[in-house]
């Protein structure tokens, strides 16, 4: 037997070695993700364990090859996958290749290496690479993409500082809305924003919770880059890592400056006047209860006022709101500039005011009224107008006048009616008995509302006749107002109430319609021509179309312009006389005639009166009453004939109710006479029969 040995410890050491490296080999593909694969001149293609691992098949099933292991890269790929083989077996060193394959029907990410190995010769021996799953890299990615992109474009400010409020980040809405570029900001801290209106406590509020590791919520008023305020709510949360520990600060912040404005502006529309920026109703009420319960204790009195200017319905009317508004708000400055602090001023809509003065008396009322009635008289100029807004007062006192605001209220109003009544640009202190001429006042305000359409209106016709002959010259139309309940009303009472309410125009226009078609009417059935006299009120004077529809008005009856006479009163002509004048240019000039109402009570002057193309002045039965006896009105009255007819106007003297007047006025040279001596106010049918038989 012979025998050999050999000592193979070395192999044997050397194959131990190999499959330990071997092993740890495996291990870190393992421990890596990272599998590795080489494919020789022949075409054959080996993978390591940990390769099929990552493509999710088995050694023993899967056939390993390259037309196989294509299939298993995703379709959209594969190109890809082939022209980055064939550059690596040509040589290049084409660095990584992202892929996707299907494992187990879900995407997987791969990152492959690969290279050509030359051999000792330097000639081309083998390919060998590796492939890796960053499917999670690939994920975290994504997501981290996605989060960025969303802060960027969030639209939200959004900053993020360290520990130290130094600023890492701040997306492109924190720039757009701050005017600072990431540039300025980064590094600093964004107390370069205080503006100093933000309180103090705030910020204590802030750092005692971001220290403490909790997040905190408030509203900061902060600078832009341009100086400018804005304020943002703000959100800053600690940002934690895995550890627990805190390492940023992360503010998301929402600029509310609108909103804050909108806000103000709601709470301005709740509590104040939009116009003359008063306090509105509801602030007047919890001022009252305010100043009541004041007054309850201290056992003072306090007065409660009513402010309603004069004819202001007219003002609007004729030049329009806009001069209105701005009257208001003057109005509503003098007010305020003349009150106390403690006192409430408060517009009621439309030119009421409402004014509550506490700790004050009687006295004490009627001094702020008189000095209120100073300043809102005081006029001013508007464009090219010149205004003057009287104001008429009306005073309540607690506890006298009432205990609580709607009685007060009331009280006041009708003091301030009383005012009205009596002439205006004055103030009252309410009176029990008030209190019945105002319902009525009210109850006649609201019934005249639907006294056209209910049909309670209708007309009296006066004879007009020339003082020589007896003859009638002209008929004037006299308003008259029957309420079903009432009776009947007086157009002394129920017009100015219905030029306060505006609905004059339309009750105006329907006496004029209903005068001329009756004058038409007579005229065609043969009785002898004659002017028909109409009252026009100032409210509709100053109407804006007024000579178009008046014009119109007399075309669609079919009467001459030479039979109509409006009748103004003195007021009209004089309050604005340069405006009257062109407007009776332009009446005179369709041919309508002109008379003045009322003739002596107001302050005519001789020089406007010149201007004035009226035919006719009617002299003021207040005059006339008293002529035969009364020195003083015969002097008055023979000095208006003898002006008028120097001015080549006619006279005629109303409210004539004896034969002494008449001889009285017929000596003085009077043309034509109106009243009760000779007729009352007629209705249609009686006027025409006694015309007939005049
Ligand atoms: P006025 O235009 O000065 O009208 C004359 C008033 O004196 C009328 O009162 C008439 O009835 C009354 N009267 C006539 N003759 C005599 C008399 O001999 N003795 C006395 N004591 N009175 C006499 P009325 O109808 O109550 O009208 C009062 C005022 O109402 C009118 O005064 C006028 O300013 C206004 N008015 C009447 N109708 C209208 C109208 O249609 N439109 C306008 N805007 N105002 C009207
Ligand atoms: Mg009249
Ligand atoms: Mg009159």
């Amino acid at each position: 037997m012979l025998g050999l040995y050999q000592d193979i410890t070395e192999q044997k050491l050397e194959k131990i070695v190999l499959q330990q490296s071997e092993y740890h080999l495996r291990q870190a593909q393992q421990i890596a993700h990272i599998g590795s694969w080489s494919f020789d001149l022949a075409g054959k293609l080996l993978w390591s364990d940990e390769m099929y691992q990552i493509y999710g098949v088995a050694p023993d099933t899967f056939a390993l090859n390259v037309d196989n292991f294509i299939k298993l890269i995703h379709a959209d790929d594969r190109p890809a996958m082939q022209e980055w083989i064939a550059a690596c077996a040509s040589g290049l060193k084409p660095g990584a290749l992202e892929f996707r394959i299907w494992r187990q029907g879900t995407i997987r990410y791969l990152s492959g290496q690969g290279e050509l190995m030359l051999d000792a010769d330097g000639k081309p021996d083998y390919m060998a690479g590796t492939a890796q799953d960053i499917t999670e890299n690939k994920r975290t990615e994504e997501s981290l993409f996605t989060l960025s992109f969303a802060m960027e474009q969030s639209p939200n400010s959004i900053v993020i500082t360290d520990l130290d409020g130094r600023i890492e980040y701040v997306n492109s809405t924190f720039s757009r809305v701050t005017g600072y570029s990431p540039d300025d900001v980064l590094g600093k801290n964004p107390r370069i924003q205080q503006s100093g209106k933000t309180s103090r406590e705030t910020y204590v509020d802030m750092w005692s919770q971001l220290t403490r590791g909790e997040p905190w919520q408030g509203e900061l008023v902060n600078c832009r880059k341009d100086g400018s305020e804005y304020t943002e709510a703000v959100q800053i949360s600690p940002v934690r890592q895995v550890s627990g520990r805190v390492s940023n600060y992360l503010a998301v912040k929402q600029d509310i400056s609108e909103k804050k404005k909108a806000e103000e502006r709601m709470e301005r529309l709740a509590h104040f006047d939009q116009l003359t920026g008063l306090p509105n109703r509801s602030m007047l009420n919890a001022r009252f209860k305010f100043a009541l319960s004041l007054a309850q204790r201290s056992g003072e009195q306090l007065a409660l006022m009513f402010i309603d200017l004069d004819r202001f319905k007219n003002i609007n009317d004729t030049l329009g709101h806009a001069i209105g508004d701005q009257l208001l708000m003057e109005v509503a400055r003098r007010l305020k500039a003349t009150l106390r602090d403690e006192d409430t001023v408060s517009r009621l809509g439309g030119d009421e005011f409402i004014i509550v003065l506490p700790g004050i008396d009687a006295n004490g009322a009627a001094h702020v009224a008189t000095k209120l009635l100073e300043a809102v008289s005081l006029s001013w100029q508007v464009e090219q107008h010149e205004l003057i807004a009287t104001p008429s007062i009306g005073i309540a006192i607690y506890p006298d006048d009432g205990r609580d605001f709607e009685t007060l209220s009331k009280h006041a109003d009708a003091a301030m009616y009383r005012v009205k009544q009596e002439g205006r640009n004055d103030f009252r202190f309410f009176t029990p008995e008030m209190q019945a001429s105002s319902v009525r006042s009210m109850q006649l305000a609201n019934a005249l509302r639907y006294a056209l359409s209910r049909n309670e209106l209708f007309l009296h016709y006066q004879p007009q006749l020339a003082i020589q002959d007896g003859r009638i010259v002209g008929a004037e139309a006299l308003l008259r107002w029957r309420h079903p309940e009432l009776g009947m009303i007086s157009p002394a009472e129920f017009i100015p109430i219905a030029e306060d309410g505006g609905q004059i125009i339309q009750i105006g226009e329907w006496v004029l319609r209903t005068a001329v078609r009756q004058l038409k009417d007579w005229m065609d059935s043969g009785l002898p021509p004659m002017v028909m006299a109409v009252n026009l009120s100032a409210v509709q004077f100053h109407q804006a179309n007024m000579i178009e529809r008046v014009n119109g008005i007399l075309d669609e009856v079919g009467l001459p312009h030479e039979y109509l006479e409006l009748e103004l009163t003195e007021a009209v002509a004089m309050n604005n006389p340069m405006a009257a004048i062109a407007v009776m240019d332009r009446l005179h000039e369709s041919g309508i005639r002109m008379s003045i109402d009322d003739f002596g009570t107001g302050y005519s002057s001789l020089s406007y009166l010149k201007k004035f193309k009226v035919s006719k002045l009617k002299i003021d039965q207040s005059f006339v009453r008293d002529i035969t006896d009364d020195p003083e009105d015969k002097a008055i009255v023979t000095a208006i004939i003898n002006m008028a007819s120097s001015l080549g106007i006619r006279t005629i003297a109303e409210g004539v109710e004896t034969s002494g007047q008449l001889a009285f006025l017929r000596l003085q040279g009077c043309d034509e006479v109106q009243g009760y001596y000779f007729s009352k106010p007629l209705l249609a049918e009686q006027f025409e029969a006694f015309a007939r038989n005049n």
